[in-house]
C-alpha cells in the first residue's frame, strides 16, 4: 500500500482489478456484486462493450483540442442532452461539483443582473452538492465544512420537505435569488420529499422570480426511473446539474440552463480546461445510447418498483428497520441504528453496498441487472439485516 496518497478517503482494504456488466473482481481473483455502481455512476456497469469502444475509438483518433475549438463531440452531446430535457443549452466540465460551481455562478449573474448585490441560495439541511469551497458551503452538513473556514457568503440553509420554511425565508429576505437543491437526498440518507415538494418550490420560484437549480449529480440519468428525478413531479428546472452516470465513469459534469439563466455566462465569464473533451463527450454520447436502445430507464422504474416491494415484504417489520424509501434504482433502508459495519459484512460475502447518514444502507445497482442479479442484492441484504 502507498504512503503517498493523501489519506482524504477511509478506503476499504480492497483493489479491483476488472469489472464485467454488474460484477468486480479484486487483485485475488474474489468476485463481488456491485450493488452500488461507484456511488450511482456506473450505470451501465462495467466495460460496457458500446461505452469501452467509443472510449478506445475516441482515443484512437483525437482526445483533447482545447474550447478555443469547436469541439464536435461536444456539440452533439449538448444537444441530445437538451432534446432529452428541454434545456436551451449546456457548460461541461469534469465533475458534480463542477457543474454545481457553474450554477452557483450562474444564480450570482442573474443576482447582479437584478441589482441584488448580496445575493442568497437556499439549499437545504442534509444536502450534498460537492467539496469545493463554494459547493461544500452549499452542502447542508457541517462536517464538511470543519477547517475551511472562510467560506464563501451567501447560501442559507433551510430545512428539506418544507415548503412552509421556504415561504417564510422569502418574507424575511429580499436577497434570494435561486434553491438548489436535489429532488432525493442521495448522501443525506436517501431521502425522498412529498410529491408536491418539488412543484412547490418550482412556484415559489415563479412567484419570487428566482431560479430553480436541480442537483441531478445523482439522480439524474435514469436513475429515478426517467430521464430526470424532476420528471416525476413534472416540472422543469432552470439550471439544472449532472455528472456521475452521464459517461460511466468518464470524468463529466454538465450544468444546463434554460429561458433566463440561460444566456448568464458570455465568452470569458466561465471555463474548465479538460470540460466536454471529445473523449468524455464520446463516452457520454454512447451512454446515452445504451440507456435508449436497451430501453434502461424503463427497466430502472420497474425492476426499482419491484426490488422496493421485495425489501417492504421481507424486512418493514423488523424492529432494527425504521423506513425503507426507493426512487427508481436508488435504494434506502434505514435502521434505528447506526451500522457502518455492514459495508465490511457485506464485501466479505462479495456483496458492494453503502451506508450514509450513519444509519441508512444505501443500494445503487447498475440499470443492467437481471431479475437473478437483483434477487441476489435483495437476499443478501435482508440476510445482513435479519442477523444485526
Ligand atoms: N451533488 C450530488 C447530489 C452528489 O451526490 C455529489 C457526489 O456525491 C456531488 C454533487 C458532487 O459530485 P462530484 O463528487 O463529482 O464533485
Amino acid at each position: 500500500m502507498s504512503d503517498h496518497i493523501m489519506p482524504t478517503y477511509a478506503s476499504l482494504p480492497i483493489r479491483f482489478s476488472r469489472g464485467l456488466g454488474p460484477r468486480l473482481w479484486d487483485s485475488e481473483g474474489k468476485v463481488y456484486l456491485d450493488a452500488l455502481s461507484g456511488i450511482a455512476v456506473c450505470g451501465l456497469g462495467h466495460a460496457h462493450p458500446v461505452v469501452a469502444d467509443a472510449i478506445c475509438q475516441q482515443g484512437h483518433t483525437l482526445l483533447h483540442t482545447s474550447n478555443i475549438y469547436r469541439i464536435e463531440q461536444q456539440e452533439l452531446l449538448a444537444d441530445r442532452l437538451c432534446a432529452l430535457t428541454g434545456m436551451d443549452n449546456v457548460f461541461f466540465g469534469n465533475s458534480g461539483a463542477e457543474a454545481n460551481e457553474a450554477a452557483i455562478k450562474i444564480s450570482r449573474r442573474f443576482a447582479h443582473q437584478k441589482g441584488i448585490e448580496q445575493p442568497l441560495i437556499i439549499t437545504f439541511q442534509n444536502s450534498f452538492h460537492g467539496r469545493t469551497l463554494a459547493t461544500l458551503t452549499a452542502t447542508g452538513n457541517d462536517k464538511v465544512k470543519q477547517g475551511f473556514a472562510p467560506l464563501p457568503a451567501g447560501f442559507l440553509h433551510l430545512p428539506y420537505n418544507d415548503l412552509e420554511a421556504v415561504q417564510h425565508a422569502a418574507e424575511q429576505s429580499d436577497n434570494i435569488v435561486a434553491i438548489l437543491v436535489e429532488p432525493a437526498q442521495g448522501e443525506g440518507g436517501v431521502r425522498i420529499p412529498d410529491p408536491g415538494y418539488l412543484a412547490g418550490l418550482r412556484a415559489l420560484c415563479d412567484q419570487h422570480d428566482w431560479l430553480l437549480m436541480t442537483d441531478e449529480i445523482q439522480t439524474g440519468i435514469g436513475r429515478s426511473g426517467h430521464f430526470l428525478a424532476s420528471e416525476i413531479s413534472d416540472i422543469k428546472p432552470d439550471v439544472l446539474t449532472l455528472a456521475k452516470a452521464l459517461a460511466n465513469g468518464v470524468p463529466i459534469g454538465a450544468c444546463l440552463t434554460s429561458g433566463k439563466a440561460a444566456d448568464l455566462l458570455g465568452a470569458g465569464s466561465h471555463g474548465s480546461t479538460f470540460g466536454g473533451n471529445p473523449l468524455s463527450c464520446s463516452a457520454a454520447l454512447a451512454v446515452l445510447q445504451v440507456l435508449e436502445d436497451e430501453h434502461l430507464i424503463e427497466r430502472a422504474a420497474t425492476l426499482g418498483q419491484r426490488i422496493h416491494d421485495e425489501f417492504c415484504s421481507r424486512l418493514q417489520d423488523h424492529p432494527l428497520v425504521k423506513d425503507i424509501r426507493h426512487m427508481g434504482m436508488l435504494f434506502g433502508i434505514e435502521l434505528t441504528q447506526d451500522c457502518p459495519q455492514l459495508v465490511g459484512q457485506a464485501l466479505d460475502q462479495g456483496l458492494l453496498i453503502n451506508v450514509t447518514a450513519g444509519n441508512v444502507i444505501r443500494l445503487l445497482p447498475p440499470l443492467i441487472i437481471s431479475d437473478a442479479e437483483a434477487e441476489q442484492i435483495v437476499d443478501q441484504v435482508c440476510q445482513l439485516v435479519l442477523a444485526l
